[in-house]
Order: structure tokens, then C-alpha cells, then sequence
């Protein structure tokens, strides 16, 4: 998938506003400005975020004094990714995709963190393709112990993936099995491990306790895992996923945001709103089922594929 096919809903979505918003206009001014504004909040971008943008859009226009509408997508380009956090994984762009970060030692944990259906399973399925494609040994853990359905896909994935997948029986403790996946992967020498968890927001102090037991006892194996803590959000769920990221980022350390399914929707602009909201960058976004449907996030490559 291409991002720009992948995005195909969203950018038809936005682009088809944006158009009507400028029609017949020469000049960026304050009803052009009034009418992104709507075109941004239904675009699941957000309020607050929505109003940022806008704020900037109007400090350029009264700086550079006259902004010719055509130049309006250009414009939101620049706004709109410089104000984004700069994802680490693509930072760098002489680096390859999905290359792991030197400065950390082996094995690279990867805790990934998220709601049931939000597509957790799927991004660990695609991550561990995609780092085992570039040269690395991947271990998937199945530390969501509570439905044996959650055991089973993992299973099928790893084997997708040609990878091995560390697991017990259901209903056993997470931690242990984290702990298992850890200490496999150390003696073997694997370079990235990947930890499934049970996504269950039924209360707060539950998640976190559980999320931690598991941070804890990895540690013991691997003084400073886990190096990357994942949500998982779905993106087709618009303002949904902001409030999953709320709950997420108050019960863990989440470092980095996968946001999926943002091919089947046109509510794309919820990456541009959550990255922005919640300062953690989004490192990767699912653009389908398959195992390739995957991709590291490039602020300004994204922003171009909706405005460009
Ligand atoms: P989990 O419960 O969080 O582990 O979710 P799963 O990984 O089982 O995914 C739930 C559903 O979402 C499955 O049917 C996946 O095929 C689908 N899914 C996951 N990621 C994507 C994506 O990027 N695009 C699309 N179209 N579907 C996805």
C-alpha cells in the first residue's frame, strides 16, 4: 500500500472540504480561515489542535501579508509538520525503515500496549515481519493470557512473520510469560522482542498494576526494558481513539503510537490531533490487513499525502 492510496478516504474527505472552503477565493483571509476551521474539527483533527493550526495559519498570513489561496496547501504543509513531533524512528532519513536504534543494547523490548480490536495483534504481526526482514532476530511474547484467542492469533502471526512466539496456557500471569519471552530471547541472542498485553480498560488502577508487574519483572532480565512502549490506536474511531490515549498515557509510559486502519476511513485527521495533543510521537500507521500494511510514520511525508 501506498501511503497516498492508503489514505485515499481521508484525503478525499479533507481535500474535497479544503476545495469547497477556498472556492472562489483569491486571498487567505478571516472567512477562509473560519471555514478551515470546520473543515479541520470534522476532520477529526480536534479542537485543540484545530485551533493551533488555525493560530499559526493566521500569524503567517499577517506576516507574509498576502497569501494566494493557491498556496494554501503548501502553507498547511509547513504549519502542520513543523508543530508535529518528529517521529525518532524516521528522524533520520539516510536510516532505512524499521532499522533498530544503535544506542540500545540487544534485546530491543517492544511493549505494546492498546484496546482489544484495536488491531494490536496485527501491528505486532507486521512489526515483527518487517524487523526480521531487515536483518533481525524477532521473539513475539503472548502476555495477553486472558482470551486464548489473543494466544491463537499471535501464534498465527508469528508464523506469518517465520517467527517464534514465546506463550503459555490462558489464564496464566503476564509477567511470567513476559519474563519467559525475556529471558529466551536474551539467551539466544534474539535483537527485538515483542510484548502482546491484555487491553483491558475496565478500571484504571487495574491496567496499571497489571502494566507494571509486567515493566518490573522484564527489567529483571533486561535492566532497561522496555525500551518502547506502543499504543495501539484505531484510527477509524475518530474521537474515540483520543480518549483511549488519555486512559493509556495516564495507567503507562507510552512512548510512541501506532495508529491503525486509517485506510478504511476518512477520519485520517486524527493522527495530526492526537500526535499533536498528547507530544508522543506516532510511529508507526496501519494501512491494511496485510502484513505489509504497515508503515513508519514521516510527519511531512503524511501531511503531504492529505494537503499536498
Ligand atoms: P487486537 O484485538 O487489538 O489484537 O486486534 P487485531 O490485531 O486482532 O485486529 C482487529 C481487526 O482489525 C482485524 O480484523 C484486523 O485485520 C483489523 N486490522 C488491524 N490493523 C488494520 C489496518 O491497518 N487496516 C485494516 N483495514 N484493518 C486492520
Amino acid at each position: 500500500e501506498t501511503l497516498d492510496k492508503g489514505l485515499e478516504k481521508t484525503k478525499q474527505g479533507v481535500f474535497a472540504k479544503l476545495q469547497r472552503a477556498i472556492a472562489g477565493k483569491s486571498k487567505v483571509d478571516d472567512e477562509i480561515l473560519d471555514r478551515l476551521e470546520e473543515v479541520f474539527v470534522t476532520s477529526d483533527v480536534g479542537v485543540e489542535t484545530t485551533l493551533k493550526i488555525i493560530q499559526r495559519l493566521e500569524e503567517r498570513v499577517a506576516r507574509d501579508k498576502y497569501i494566494n489561496s493557491s498556496e494554501l496547501n503548501s502553507l498547511l504543509c509547513d504549519e502542520i509538520s513543523d508543530m508535529l513531533a518528529e517521529n525518532p524512528a524516521a528522524a533520520d532519513p539516510s536510516v532505512d525503515d524499521f532499522t533498530l536504534p544503535e544506542s540500545v543494547g540487544r534485546p530491543y523490548v517492544i511493549m505494546v500496549v492498546g484496546v482489544n480490536g484495536a488491531g494490536k495483534t496485527t501491528t505486532i504481526g507486521k512489526l515483527a515481519y518487517q524487523f526480521k526482514k531487515a536483518g533481525n532476530k524477532v521473539m513475539l511474547g503472548a502476555a495477553d493470557t486472558f482470551r486464548a484467542a489473543a494466544i491463537e492469533q499471535l501464534v498465527v502471526w508469528g508464523e506469518r512473520a517465520g517467527v517464534p512466539v514465546i506463550k503459555q496456557k490462558i489464564g496464566s500471569d503476564p509477567a511470567s510469560v513476559a519474563y519467559d519471552t525475556l529471558q529466551s530471547a536474551k539467551a539466544q541472542g534474539f535483537d527485538v522482542v515483542i510484548i502482546d498485553t491484555a487491553g483491558r480498560l475496565h478500571n484504571k488502577k487495574g491496567l496499571m498494576d497489571e502494566l507494571s508487574k509486567i515493566r518490573n519483572v522484564m527489567q529483571k532480565v533486561v535492566p532497561d526494558a522496555p525500551h518502547e512502549v506502543l499504543l495501539v490506536l484505531d484510527g477509524s474511531t475518530g474521537q474515540n481513539a483520543f480518549e483511549q490515549a488519555r486512559q493509556f498515557v495516564a495507567a503507562t509510559q507510552v512512548n510512541g503510537l501506532a495508529i491503525t486502519k486509517l485506510d478504511g476511513t476518512a477520519k485520517g485527521g486524527v493522527v495530526i490531533g492526537i500526535s499533536d495533543q498528547f507530544k508522543i510521537p506516532v510511529r508507526y500507521i496501519g494501512l491494511g490487513e496485510g502484513i505489509d500494511h504497515l508503515q513508519v510514520f514521516r510527519k511531512r511525508q503524511f501531511v503531504e499525502s492529505l494537503f499536498g
